[in-house]
């Protein structure tokens, strides 16, 4: 009897656990153009509109992201309309030659990696844009 209450308490679980959004993933080609949002245009020719948070933002803004090709995992808030994870999850990869990669912003001078783009923390230079190997990132 013991062992059968156990059973449905963890049939109880994880029917509770598929309750929130579930998570999907997108792939396509990045669409950035300035004063537009930014969009994914799938194989199939469906153009899904990209959001994220703050760092996420920023790099969906970066024209030099454009024609990427990219993965994002996260969920739709609606038809059309895609909410990338955190990005410190890593939600937003770019398939470089089959391999995915992260997109990095890398500082030359002071060797400093950032993960949206912008000026250098520490020199106030222009970051580079650096796509890295998700395998060399710890
Ligand atoms: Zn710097």
């Amino acid at each position: 009897m013991r062992v059968c209450l156990c059973l449905l308490a963890l049939a109880a679980l994880s029917l509770h656990a598929a309750a929130p959004a579930k998570n999907e993933t997108v792939r396509g080609k990045l669409v950035v153009r300035s004063g537009e949002a930014p969009v994914v245009e799938t194989a199939e020719h469906a153009r899904i509109v990209l959001d994220g948070d703050a760092p996420t933002r920023k790099v969906l803004h970066d024209p030099r992201v454009n024609g990427f090709e990219v993965e994002a995992s996260g969920h739709f808030t609606a038809p059309g309309k895609f909410l990338i994870d955190p990005q410190h999850t890593r939600a937003l990869v770019v398939r470089d030659g089959g391999k995915p990669k992260m997109i990095t912003y890398w500082c030359d001078v002071c060797y400093i990696r950032a993960y949206a783009p912008g000026p250098c923390v520490c020199c106030q230079k222009d970051t580079d844009l650096e796509l890295r190997d998700l395998d060399d990132i710890r």
